[in-house]
């Protein structure tokens, strides 16, 4: 198995070289991933001679990534962005992968080709133009991938309506303040259950055993194939948003809520909405589109778009929102849940950017009725 033999390698010298940079850090030597990559190489010949079986890249690489990482943390530090120091990788709990800069691989119609290896077969040929300029090959559930980069010409679309704003929510995908859904929750409700059993079967299982083993690998295929075409939609909408809007509103992914939260349901939500921003940046930014991060905490659901009438009471299973305040246009209009709260979003993303300055806000909610109630 070349590729595993080439991720074990990647892996191997990522640990050396971590464990390198901690030891001169320490020591004060400032390490740089240059020192740390020549260092390397004058003590493989003696000291790791297998790790010429594979591919150069696979030693190389590790060491300018690991600079990268050191360069993210504290630059991290430094802005108050806490990105997480570099870690150890084990060969159980990391990804296994190794990358190929451009002049160590050269690609055929369907194939591949790999130093030290010869060709490999692609499951997909390439679908974009451009120039390539490196390749990672990741192993996932129990398949290996080789993704590619691409430097692309970017043709600027001429007509672009000024914004949006986006949903992402349990129900449907996305929902755009346009009115147009982007579904995939049929498949995802039958997928979840599946998910569900799996991961009982998995906790039935003897810690250790063949079993748990065999459940754990189905459980991650099942997990695979849910975020492939849960991506795949989001692939679609993010390029559909970056080329048509010049701002695009959407909500902001709340990290602390994310690691609470222990409902599938929830977290795949959350897990889509992370995705999908992390898209929208590189897409929207290419096309010179502009991304606006409503908080998490702007009731985009329970409020009323046209008059910033609130609906407190509001439930998770309500799917229709009835403005309630008399004075409104759409007082008691049927609305649909997820088309209504893209708006809003919209909206908010419109008024922090200062493009419109009245708040959707302070129009009342059903909670001054309750109290009116109770007042009397
Ligand atoms: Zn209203």
């Amino acid at each position: 198995m070349y590729f595993a033999k080439a991720a074990g390698t990647a892996r191997f010298v990522w640990n050396w070289a971590l464990a390198e940079w901690n030891r001169q850090y320490e020591a004060a030597e400032k390490p740089t991933a240059f020192k740390l990559k020549k260092q390397f190489n004058e003590i493989r010949r003696e000291q790791f001679p297998w790790t010429w079986d594979v591919s150069k890249n696979a030693s190389d690489q590790p060491c300018l990534d690991l600079g990268k990482a050191f360069t993210a943390f504290f630059e991290g530090l430094k802005s108050g962005k806490r990105k997480g120091r570099p870690k150890f990788k084990s060969k159980k709990r990391s990804k296994a992968s190794f990358y190929l800069a451009h002049d160590q691989f050269e690609l055929g119609d369907h194939r591949i080709w790999i130093p030290k290896l010869g060709w490999v077969n692609m499951a997909e040929k390439l679908r974009f133009k451009g120039k390539v300029t490196g390749a990672r090959i990741t192993k996932t559930a129990d398949w290996w991938f080789v993704s590619l980069t691409v430097e692309m010409v970017d043709e600027m679309p001429e007509k672009r309506a000024a914004a949006v704003g986006v949903d992402v929510g349990l129900n449907r995908l996305a929902t755009l303040s346009t009115g147009e859904g982007y579904e995939n929750q049929a498949f995802l409700r039958t997928a979840l259950k599946k998910l569900r059993q799996a991961n009982k079967r998995l906790h039935r299982r003897v810690k250790g055993s063949k079993n748990r083993e065999k459940a754990r690998r189905q459980l991650a295929r099942l997990h695979y194939r849910m975020t492939c075409l849960r991506d795949d939609v989001l692939h679609k909408l993010s390029t559909h948003l970056a080329e048509c809007y010049a701002i695009v509103g959407i909500e902001d992914l709340n990290l602390k809520g994310l690691l609470k939260n222990r409902k599938l349901a929830r977290s795949f939500s959350d897990a889509a909405l992370g995705k999908l921003l992390d898209l929208l940046a590189s897409k929207v930014e290419q096309r010179g589109g502009q991304i606006i991060k409503v908080g998490r905490f702007f009731p985009s659901s329970k409020t009323c778009h046209y008059c910033g009438w609130r609906w407190e009471a509001m439930e998770l299973s309500d799917r229709v929102f009835r403005c309630q305040n008399k004075s409104c246009a759409s007082f008691q209009v049927a609305q649909d849940r997820d088309h209504n709260a893209a708006l809003c979003i919209l909206f908010e993303a419109l008024r922090l950017i200062g493009l419109i300055d009245q708040a959707v806000d302070g129009i009342g909610s059903d909670d001054d009725v309750n109290l009116a109630a109770d007042a009397g």
